[in-house]
This record gives C-alpha cells, structure tokens and sequence, in this order.
C-alpha cells in the first residue's frame, strides 16, 4: 500500500477498502526497518499517530471525510509541534517542545491527516544537502551515499523511500525544489504569502515558504489545499482566495506559452542534466505547448543577492536564540555576556553561524548601503526580469538543479559550491512565485528535476502542466530499488 499515491490511498480510505489505522501501522513498521539507514526522521510519534488514525477511521465511517482524512504525513521539524519537539535541527532546539502548532499542523490537523513524525532537515533550513543538520546527515533513497538535497532533505528521502503519503517543507532558496529533484519526487513552493508562516521557525521572512512535497503533482494539490489560506497570524499572509487546485489538472495545455530562460542553459549546467530537461520540454510540445526562448538578464546576479539578503534576515531572526527565551543554554555562565556568547557558541552549528557573521556584516553600519541595500535593489531587478518575461509566455521551464544528487561530503568544504546549487532556484523567492519541481528523468539512476515557475497565485496553472505531464510520463513513479 506504500506504493500507492496519496490520491489513490484516499479513494481506498473513502470507500473502506483501507482503513488509517492500517496504512499508519504499516507505514511504522517500514520506518522501524528502512529509517535506520535513511535517518530522515528525527522523531516518530507512534502513539500519536495511532490515536489521530483511529480518530479518522470513525469520521470515514461516517462518511465525513475529506481527501486528506487518515492520510499519513510528515512534518518537516521546523514546523511547530505542540507536545512533540520541534529541533529545527539544531542543539540549539534539541529538547524545544513548542506551547502551540504551527497554522499548517493546525490545518492539516483539521483536515484530517496523521502525523507520524518529524522529518530531518539542514539546521535552521541553511543548506542544500541536510548535511548541516545537528541530528546527522541524511542518505537519498537511490544511492545511498549520496546527499538528498536541502534543507527538506529528510522531508524529500521521507516521500521517496515512501515512509509517508507525503511531507511538509519549506522553501527559502529552493529548499522543498531542489530535493524534491535529487529524490525524484513532486513540491511546491507556493506564492510568497499563499502559507502562513506561523509556528514556522524563521530563517529569512522575507523569502521562507511552506509547501508540499508528494509522489505527484496531484497529490501536491491535495496537500497544498489543506496548508494554504489567509492567516490572522501572519501579517505577510496573503488573502487573495484558495482555488480549489485537484478541480484544475486536467485543463489542456495546448497553446499554453512555455518560456525557456537561455541563461539556464549556460555554463554550470550538466549536460546530461541540460538533456533531460530538454526532452522534458520536447515532451511538454507535444503535448501542445509552444516553447519560446526568454531571457532573464540578472540571473547571474541571483545567487549573490540572495546570500546577502537571507544571511542578513537570518542574522536578525536567530538573535532571538540567546540561551534566555528560547532553546540552549550553557552550564553556569559568568556573567550575562558569557551566557549569551556561549550559549549560542554552543547551540549553533558552523553553517548557521557563518550566516550570522555574514548577515551582522552586511547589515552594520559601514556596509548597509554596498551590500544589503545593493542586493535589494538586484532583487527589485530580478522581479522585473520575471515580470518582463510574463508579458510574452505562461510558464517558465527549467531545470531544478545544475547537476544531480552529488556525494556526501563532496561540498562540505567549499561553501560557495554549496550556494551554486540554488543557481535555478532563488530567483522565484527573492520574486516571490510560485515554483514546482517535477521528476523528468535520470543520470547514471539518480534523479533529475523539471522547474516550473509562473506568475504570482498560479499554483494551479504549475499543477496543472505537471499534472498533465506526469499524465503522458511515469519518471514520477519510480521507486528506488533500496526500499523494498
Ligand atoms: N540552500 C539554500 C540556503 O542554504 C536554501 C535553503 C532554503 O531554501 N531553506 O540558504
């Protein structure tokens, strides 16, 4: 039953051929005997999971359920969770138990789903490999000494090794995009606003997203139903209204106008990866869609401006971590000072902090205008670059990531080639689109990403092309062969 999509397990549990309490059981042995090797969860929560399952049971015998009732999910750990720990992946949080949910547990919580625990990440979603995690790296399902992306690494290896029906995520650079890529798996990152960031740990406000990460586009639609709406508690959620995303797949994509940046097929890229992508495209035509080249002339300057502007929301979000209010505090401190400085010496880990030193330099006083206020002018730019090319096509198409999953440890090293993996994936939150990535393909067996990214609150229109591509190939639909 694990190698059902969500939507096929629903049919199952609305018509009582399955009931929740069997999916979860079945689903906990699997991580009992696959999760050791993975470690993309941190935490399972057995107990709970059987209680919610059983809860649904009753209201799906009552015919009262909805598509998401006793489906069981993941939670990415950055997601508060009232009564079970919420790590953040970090020794700064690792015994934090949150007093409240966040809006997207409580949402999906009334829409009915189980959770069966807390996925691994990148310590405070800062990396692209989940290799920054406190609680220890993650293996990607189809080789596993390769890195599953990040910073949802553990949300992605979750989905892909099929441990959950499907997982929470979120995405500040590209973190639900670019695991979903190197697992071969479907997210989405939604319009900035579109999911409330309440009860979220926050990285870089003005870029973090939730969104989900599932076998299909269908099954995201139906997840990302139940994450999305206007939230009192989230002063930057946005209410423009929910569309209804499942009623949407099947519209045809004949004529719809697929623009292809020509900077994404410039140097960085991979070949076998450029090939792929460009079959997927191919494909995409005919289907109907018409390509046309775009260009989005500040591209290059994408990478850069986001390594400015998240540091410095970054260095600003996590003083909150002072070993006072929150999270970790040292033994017997001298004096304030020595509690703050080892408090925090000793909670964060060394990525989290290089972004602190880059985000507080960029933000004094002497380098404010060179930098912070520099990259938000390129930010200003890269929107516009969007914009323009919307006035000409519906969708913008590409690939995820310049290469595929690489080799744990292959980048520990080198932080800057650790950043180039977002080279495809910032622009659409430093503009705030919405952007899926879509399995298209593999190199060597590893996975390879298809991006979609369009205008503002076009979610649905994401889902749909790769609803409808997902309709005419199966690349979505292989397993790897570790999980069985
Ligand atoms: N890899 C990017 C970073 O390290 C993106 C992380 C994210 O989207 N949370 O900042």
């Amino acid at each position: 039953m694990h190698d059902k999509t969500l939507a096929q397990q629903a049919a199952l549990l609305a018509s009582g051929e399955l009931k929740s309490r069997e999916l979860v059981d079945h689903y906990l042995q699997r991580i009992e005997r696959l999760n050791p090797a993975l470690n993309a969860y941190l935490q399972v929560d057995a107990e709970g999971a059987r209680e919610q399952a059983a809860k649904a049971d009753d209201i799906l015998q009552q015919g009262k359920g909805g598509p998401l009732t006793g489906i069981p999910i993941a939670h990415k750990d950055i997601f508060c969770t009232q009564g079970i720990k919420t790590t953040c992946g970090s020794r700064m949080l690792e015994n934090f138990i949150a007093p409240y949910n966040a809006t997207v547990v409580d949402k999906l919580n009334a829409a009915g789903v189980v959770t069966l625990g807390k996925a691994n990440m990148d310590e405070f979603a800062m990396g692209s490999s989940n290799e920054n995690s406190y609680f220890g790296a993650v293996a990607n399902p189809w080789q596993h000494d390769r890195v599953p992306g990040g910073s949802s690494g553990g949300s992605a290896a979750v989905v892909a090794a099929q441990l959950a029906s499907a997982a929470t995520g979120t995405d500040t650079g590209g973190s639900i995009r670019q695991p979903a890529a190197f697992c071969g798996v479907t997210g989405i990152k939604p319009t900035y606003g579109r999911v409330s960031r309440y009860g979220m740990v926050a990285f870089a406000s003005s870029l973090d997203q939730g969104g989900p990460m599932a076998r299909t586009a269908e099954d995201c639609a139906l997840l990302l139903q139940g994450m999305a709406g206007h939230d009192v508690r989230d002063a930057t959620s946005s209410d423009v209204a929910v569309p209804n995303f499942s009623s949407q797949l099947n519209k045809d994509i004949k004529g719809l106008r697929i623009g292809v940046p020509e900077e994404y097929f410039a140097q960085g890229l991979d070949s076998a990866v450029a090939d792929s992508v460009t079959e997927a495209l191919a494909e995409l035509e005919r289907m109907g869609a018409i390509l046309k080249t775009v260009s989005l002339p500040n591209q290059g300057l994408c990478v850069p401006a986001y390594y400015i502007i998240a540091p410095a929301e970054a260095s600003s979000n996590l003083s909150r971590f002072d070993g006072v209010r929150f999270g970790h505090r040292c033994e017997n401190p001298q004096d304030l000072e020595d509690l703050y400085k080892r408090s925090r010496g000793e909670g964060f880990g060394p990525e989290v902090k290089r972004r602190i030193l880059i985000g507080a330099y960029t933000l004094s006083a002497g380098y404010y205008d060179a930098y912070y206020r520099k990259a938000q002018q390129v930010r200003q730019l890269v929107s516009n670059d969007f914009t323009a090319a919307f006035e000409e096509v519906d969708v913008i198409a590409g690939p995820t990531t310049p290469t595929t999953a690489f080799v744990r440890g292959e980048k520990t090293d080198d932080p800057i080639a650790m950043y180039l993996n977002d080279l495809f994936t910032v622009s659409a939150n430093l503009s705030g689109l919405p952007g899926l990535s879509a399995p298209c393909g593999f190199v060597d067996g590893l996975p390879v990403g298809l991006q979609l990214v369009a205008p503002a609150n076009e979610e649905s229109l994401l889902l749909n092309v790769a609803h409808r591509y997902q309709s005419s190939t199966d690349w979505h639909l292989q397993s790897p062969a570790t999980i069985d």
